[in-house]
């Protein structure tokens, strides 16, 4: 027997409706008993941007079956929670903030390495293995891609409005609270390994003759041992950063 559920998204979630229906409600038809998460995800909104659901005023897990007639409201984590604590279903950050960016993203990487944040990209990592990533070391994934934040696995992610990178850092530097944290020169641009203070005489061989007469204070990533100095680069780099506090 087909049923009916009625839902209404709040907020944020409506940036994955279309125009028409968004702040309206959208009418889900069904038959059995399917987990609700099941449903929001067929509407178009990924469980990674879901932090409340009330099912006929009661809050409800992702796992709820959903019932003919359900009237069901739902809603994104908010800055000012307007509903108590215990009715939040998406999982608690970690402590340490941490990303992983598809494979569209390798400017929203870097621009996030230059701020500081750990952030995992490779140009040709396939869904999967970013869900693994994510997975296996704690990490937020950033994506435009919709499809790859309702991989089951995923607890934490974070749908990109914009399309413009800059715009991007902007958009996860306001969801994560992370102004107060950024550190510029913390992380390589190439491999994001962490950046040491390391000795000119260290680095003396791999530097260009102007480099070495005008600079005196040098970096090297521990990992894949590209070394920084403040260069051109540096005040480029300090620009983007600059835009980004508030
Ligand atoms: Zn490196």
């Amino acid at each position: 027997m087909l049923q009916y559920a009625h839902f209404r998204f709040f907020y944020s979630l409506n940036d994955f409706l279309s125009a028409k229906v968004q702040g309206s409600l959208v009418t889900y038809k069904f038959s059995g008993t399917p987990a609700i998460k099941d449903a929001i995800e067929a509407i178009g909104i990924p469980h990674t941007e879901v932090d409340v659901i009330l099912a006929n005023a009661e809050a409800v897990g992702f796992f709820y079956p959903l019932k003919n007639n359900d009237r069901v409201e739902v809603y994104p984590a908010l800055k000012n929670p307007v509903f108590p604590p215990y009715y939040s279903i998406s999982p608690p950050n970690t402590d340490r903030i941490t990303f992983v960016a598809d494979v569209h993203l390798g400017k929203l990487a870097k621009a996030l390495r230059i701020l500081g944040f750990d952030t995992c990209y490779q140009n040709n990592y396939s869904n999967k293995e970013i869900a693994s990533i994510a997975e296996n070391e704690n990490r937020i994934v950033l994506t435009r891609d919709v499809g790859l934040l309702k991989h089951k696995s995923l607890r934490w992610g974070y749908w990109l409005r914009s399309q413009k990178p800059e715009k991007q850092a902007e958009e996860v530097i306001e969801k994560f609270n992370l102004s107060k944290l950024i550190a510029p020169f913390k992380r390589c641009l190439a491999c994001n390994g962490e950046i040491e203070s390391v000795e000119k005489e260290v680095v003396l061989e791999e530097l260009p003759p102007k480099t070495i007469q005008y600079f005196n204070e040098f970096f090297r990533c521990s990992n894949c041992k590209k070394v920084y100095w403040r260069g051109s680069h540096y005040d480029h780099m300090m620009q983007i950063v600059r835009g980004l506090i508030k």
